[in-house]
């Protein structure tokens, strides 16, 4: 028999993460990811939760829960009173973290996360860092309609924001450098 203790800390994460995935599936439910393969929006929630979950040592409930919540704020019409009486105060504190103001303009919100990225918690430091290696893959290895320029102007702009955080985590981290200079050579990019 296993310890009962542990069984019931690991029961509450895993109700705690599928109750988490099953709102976030449902707001994001409508949605696909950028690019002519239709990929369901969810699938990119997965990739950034499995990330943090395959590399951090002990990533919180909390920090994984808001992974799986990361764009429900900024793209769905998800309130954050909602997301704080079902997920708590913790939870609702990253999902803003990691949120753009969306009043402000693509170009004043891409400044602005370079500017404010290193005074972030490290939780939201993680889902930063976890986010854009996703995003990068996906400009990778699925089919978006965007230039090379465009693709260029993005990894160049994520390069810089996790310039600022790069003591976050080292494994995490070096996964993001790892897909930097994949995209290098793909894109054939030299320094
Ligand atoms: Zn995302």
């Amino acid at each position: 028999m296993s310890n009962s203790l542990i069984n019931k800390t690991v029961q509450n994460t895993l109700k705690k993460l599928f109750f988490a995935l099953e709102y976030a599936a449902n707001m994001h439910r409508f949605q696909k990811r950028k690019g002519a393969a239709g990929i369901p929006y969810i699938n990119h929630l997965i990739e950034v939760s499995n990330l943090l979950v395959q590399k951090l040592e002990k990533p919180s409930d909390e920090l994984l829960v808001a992974a799986v919540l990361h764009d429900v704020l900024e793209d769905t019409n998800a309130r954050e009173d909602e997301i704080e009486k079902r997920f708590g105060n913790e939870v609702l504190s990253i999902v803003c973290e990691v949120t753009d103001d969306m009043r402000l303009s693509s170009s004043q919100r891409k400044e602005l996360q370079i500017q404010t990225a290193k005074g972030l918690s490290f939780e939201a430091h993680c889902i930063k860092i976890a986010d854009k290696t996703c995003n990068i893959r996906d400009i990778l290895y699925t089919r978006i309609k965007w230039s090379r320029k465009r693709k260029m102007q993005y990894i160049n702009w994520a390069i810089k924001v996790i310039e600022q955080i790069r003591d976050t985590h080292p494994g995490l981290v070096e996964e993001f450098y790892t897909i930097v200079r994949k995209s290098k050579e793909l894109l054939d990019i030299s320094d």
